[in-house]
């Protein structure tokens, strides 16, 4: 495939004090040629680096003391040539750097145009161009590193296999409709089908269970600050979203009758739902209802339960350790300039294994060592197992299900003696929905769609 030569700005992750202007196509090493002083691009050998200036070809001004990265095809991100100009100068310099590979010869890249370079001469597949993007949006490092791995191919190795497998089920059973008296082809008899069809069938389920993991990574644990009117809730939640830099989201969806706050702590995304109960009339209980405060709890990840030190356990209290039974929880005892009134031996045994964790919201005490708890549950906990591959995409957990839906077709069509042809469509179309997972059979819009969610530069 041939395309034109794009650039654009590709800041590196982490805003460091280097900006890159970032060219990819045939053109890359002549218009980046015209424009530098130093040695002669067009002779260096491919991936060197080199010193030089950027001047104006026009006023033979020098517009910027520059790095130079030469990398020709296809050892590239996109399998084009590339060059990389690493300014040192601020974002003005670096503009203009990018307006004089413009005025030269490059066009401005559309957002994500680098990754669709890359997907479309085939250097990465569809998933691992997601990756990318979940990268660019990563919000804090654990969600980075899930995404890096998807990058590394995991999801597209394992699917991959699915489908070999399904291509060969289907195979097998093509071979014994045309070819029914050849002795010597393993005959596809039921039990056969339904182990192969079973083993498909599990395998989708295994990373659809990775799901809700790779989901909480993207959007937040939802976590949920429930107490006595006047423990602390507010306070708790004022301190955790001022003394975290709020994370800015792009998740739709919040029309609904509850707040939600995001924020970082500790490299732990979390989803504060603050219903707006919480807020106002200090019971979520009292405002909502019993059945509708269950569900909110229900799905919650995470529960912040907060009481209060100058005062001893009640029965509302032990009424709230029996609603999120069973569920990820934080005890938070507030409250600890005022003298003690609580029993702690009773709030040891209505914790079991969940943390407890003192707090004077109103003296910032304490604070970090919520932080900290919440960091150590979550990264020694449920989701240290890093070596999983996680599914975080909703494009992928719905093909994943479309695909545990005809997987299971299928196998209900053999456990029910349908003709066999009825179940080849459904294995068929199971092997083609995992394909959309990796890209295979896509069709352009969703390509185009896709990628034009990337950020400008990569
Ligand atoms: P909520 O009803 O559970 O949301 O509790 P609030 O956060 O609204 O706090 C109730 C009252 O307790 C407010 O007057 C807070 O200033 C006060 N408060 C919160 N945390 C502390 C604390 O650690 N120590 C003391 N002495 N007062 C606190
Ligand atoms: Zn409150």
């Amino acid at each position: 495939m041939e395309f034109d030569t794009i650039a654009a700005i590709s800041t590196p992750m982490g805003e460091g004090a280097i900006a890159i202007v970032r060219l990819s196509g045939e053109e890359a090493v002549e218009i980046a040629s015209r424009i530098y002083k130093g040695k002669n691009l067009r002779e260096v050998p491919s991936h060197t680096i080199h010193y030089g200036h950027i001047i104006d070809p026009d006023t033979k001004e020098v517009v910027e003391e520059v790095m130079v990265t030469v990398m020709r095809g296809p050892k590239t991100f996109t399998r084009e040539d590339v060059i990389e100009i690493n300014c040192h100068g601020g974002l003005v310099s670096v503009n203009r750097v990018l307006q004089l590979v413009i005025t030269n010869g490059a066009r401005l890249a559309e957002p994500g145009e680098f990754t669709k370079r890359a997907f479309l001469n085939g250097r990465i597949d569809l998933s691992q161009a997601e990756a990318v993007m979940d990268l660019i949006r990563a919000k804090t490092d654990r969600a980075m590193n899930v995404a890096i791995g998807q990058m590394e191919g995991r999801l597209s190795t394992l699917i991959n296999r699915l489908r070999q497998e399904l291509l060969e089920t289907l195979a097998h059973i093509e071979v014994n409709i045309d070819y029914p008296e050849y002795d010597d082809v393993e005959e596809m008899t039921h039990r056969v089908l339904i182990e192969k069809a079973t083993a498909v069938r599990d395998e989708i389920n295994k990373l659809l269970d990775t799901s809700s993991q790779g989901k909480i990574l993207r959007e937040g644990l939802s976590t949920v600050i429930i107490g006595r009117p006047n423990v602390g809730k507010s306070s708790l939640l004022n301190s955790l979203v001022h003394e975290n830099k709020a994370i800015v989201t792009d998740i739709p969806g919040t029309t609904r009758d509850v707040i939600e706050e995001y924020v970082n702590v500790k490299g732990v995304p979390l989803r504060l739902v603050d219903t707006a109960g919480i807020r106002e009339t200090e019971d979520l209980v009292e405002r909502i209802g019993v059945e509708r405060s269950r569900e909110v709890l229900k799905k919650a990840d995470l529960i912040l339960l907060v009481l209060n030190f100058s005062e001893d356990v009640t029965e509302e209290d032990e009424r709230l350790f029996e609603a999120v039974i069973g569920m990820d929880m934080i005890v938070i005892i507030n409250k600890t300039d005022l003298p003690q009134k609580i029993n702690m031996e009773r709030v040891k045994e209505l914790a079991g294994n969940s943390p407890i964790v003192t707090t004077s919201l109103l003296e910032e005490k304490g604070v970090d060592d919520l932080e900290n708890a919440i960091s150590s549950l979550f990264f020694t906990g449920a989701l240290e197992a890093s070596d999983l591959t996680y599914v975080s995409n909703s494009r992928h957990i719905a093909l994943l299900t479309q695909a545990k839906r005809t997987i299971e077709d299928a196998i209900s069509g053999i456990e029910s003696d349908l003709p066999i042809d009825m179940v080849q469509i459904d294995l068929t179309r199971t092997w083609e929905l995992l394909g959309e997972i990796i890209g295979d059979a896509v069709h352009e819009s969703l390509i185009n769609q896709l990628f034009s969610q990337f950020c400008l530069g990569k």
